[in-house]
């Protein structure tokens, strides 16, 4: 059973829109909603990562284009202010269903323009002076036991298939691992070089500022009832334009028939003090890596710059009905597993103060797949369902929008997330009792890896069924 002391949760805040805006004094003044109907060359739905890196780049590309971003709440409202801040170069679906379109060399160069992608992002927050604490660190996967050791293994070697080499992605022996930082019975680890540490709040507010500055629009509180082709349907009126770019991931169910393209996931965190020098000392971790483990239903963290531990897992996976929970309050149950999951790992943060718990929503495709789409007919544009791992997977994305949209650049256009469609999610109750089946049996192949310390067939099982592997 978990307990809690009381100390660890006195000053705990549950819900809003999670520490990283809180800890910069909350969101930026509200933006004024749209006043009527109005005309564009491109509208925007949804001021998130994807939203705002696609207006970025098509107003880069054409200063001319008239740009309009629609936003049901505030920019940043979504996951894009509320995750774990791993800006990763790996992303999100089975090599072998992007390999059905191209092949493994297409599988590779994407593989490559998502490495890329983790530089491009740093290149863009230099040029324009924005600060978001991105460190370019790294991410470790730390094993907890004997099955995570084999998995991590199995997947380094997969890996290899792939035309991954030692540079890219690495195992660490448990000394080694313990050089960088302790985390308590890790049997080793696998490092990537690919994947930095960022502040996503300041990523989303310093982005949203310089796409304004740019001369891109931003409307909050507008929700966005219906897309159709060329046109946006507001309260305040339609907005027509040439194209109309869907960038709304986990809440796209709420958009008329789109109820089953992409089921809003659950993600939740927690962020503790500030810990004490001679906490950190014990712990090391001076590097600032990224820093999951390797369960199935696994764990992520980041040493924040102002010298916290923020982690976060899945928690409850979904709502019946593909509800969203818009104040990110969090179940008690999950902030107790997260603070156990953080206190078995690092004992010297075992008793730190909990000082914000927090939730949010990804988008997750029937397929795990990442799709990116225009079509010029009806100027209908879409790009997510990046899973957990969208903060590159949004800026990649985004960059191969404006080249459909523009009609150039051929290169990332034949990546293999252009054009797919995957097929749609199962109606209710069938979707629920299949997600919470999926994290049930996860939870107890997790305990039997424990238990056996080698990995569970259960887990591959799961994946083959789910459709995650
Ligand atoms: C807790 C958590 C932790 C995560 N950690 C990581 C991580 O460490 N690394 C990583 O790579 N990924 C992570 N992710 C996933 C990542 O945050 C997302 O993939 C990414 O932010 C998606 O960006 P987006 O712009 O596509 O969607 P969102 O940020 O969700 O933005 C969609 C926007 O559309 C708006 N909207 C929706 N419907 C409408 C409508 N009808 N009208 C107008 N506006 C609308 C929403 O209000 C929202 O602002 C995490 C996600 C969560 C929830």
């Amino acid at each position: 059973m978990i307990t809690l002391r009381l100390s660890t949760l006195k000053r705990m805040r549950t819900g809003e829109l999670g520490y990283w805006w809180r800890s910069l004094g909350g969101p930026p003044p509200a933006r004024p909603p749209l006043g009527g109907p109005a005309q564009a060359d491109v509208v925007i739905v949804g001021a998130g990562y994807t939203g705002l890196w696609t207006a970025y780049y098509l107003k880069r590309a054409r200063p001319a284009l008239e740009i309009v971003v629609l936003e049901r709440e505030r920019a940043g409202f979504g996951a894009s202010g509320r995750n774990g801040g791993w800006v990763s170069g790996f992303f999100s679906g089975p090599a072998r269903v992007y390999e059905r379109r191209g092949g493994r060399a297409a599988y590779a160069a994407l593989q490559r323009a998502m490495f890329d992608t983790v530089d491009e992002i740093a290149a863009v927050l230099t040029e324009h002076r924005i600060d978001a604490d991105f460190v370019k660190s790294g991410r470790l996967r730390v094993a907890l036991d004997g099955g995570q050791a084999e998995r991590l293994r199995r997947e380094l070697a997969q890996s290899r298939a792939h035309g991954l080499i030692e540079d890219d992605l690495c195992e660490l022996s448990a000394e080694a691992l313990a050089g960088r930082v302790r985390v308590e019975g890790a049997r080793g680890a696998t490092f990537s070089p690919h994947v930095a540490r960022v502040h996503p709040a300041k990523l989303l507010a310093g982005l949203a500022a310089t796409v304004e500055r740019l001369g891109v629009s931003i409307y909050e509180d507008t929700p966005v009832s219906a897309i159709g082709p060329h046109e946006a349907l507001t309260p305040a009126g339609s907005v027509r334009a040439r194209w109309v770019v869907r960038t709304t991931e986990g809440y796209t169910a709420s958009l008329r028939g789109l109820k089953r393209a992409l089921v809003p996931m659950n993600s939740s965190m927690i962020v503790t003090e500030p810990l004490a020098a001679a906490a950190w000392e014990e712990i090391g971790w001076s590097g600032h890596e990224v820093l999951g483990d390797g369960a199935h239903v696994f764990v992520y963290l980041q040493r924040t710059e102002d010298g916290r531990i923020a982690i976060g897992g899945r928690g409850v996976p979904y709502r019946f009905g593909s509800r969203t929970d818009g104040s990110g309050e969090t179940a008690a149950r999950t902030v107790a597993s997260l603070r156990a999951r953080l206190g078995a790992m690092f004992p010297p943060a075992a008793d730190a103060a909990i000082e914000h718990a927090w939730s949010g929503v990804l988008g997750v495709p029937r397929d795990w797949c990442v799709s990116v789409a225009a079509d010029p007919d009806s100027g209908l544009a879409w790009a997510g369902g990046y899973v957990g791992e969208g903060l590159a997977a949004a800026n990649l994305a985004a960059r191969m929008l404006r080249d459909l949209v523009l009609d150039e650049g051929d290169a990332l256009a034949a990546l293999p997330w252009v054009g797919r469609r995957p097929r749609r999610w199962e109606p209710e109750p069938l979707r629920w009792a299949m997600i919470h089946s999926v994290y049930s049996l996860y939870r107890h192949a997790d305990r039997v890896e424990r238990r056996t310390q080698r990995p569970s067939r259960l887990g591959g099982l799961v994946d083959a069924a789910s459709g995650r592997a």
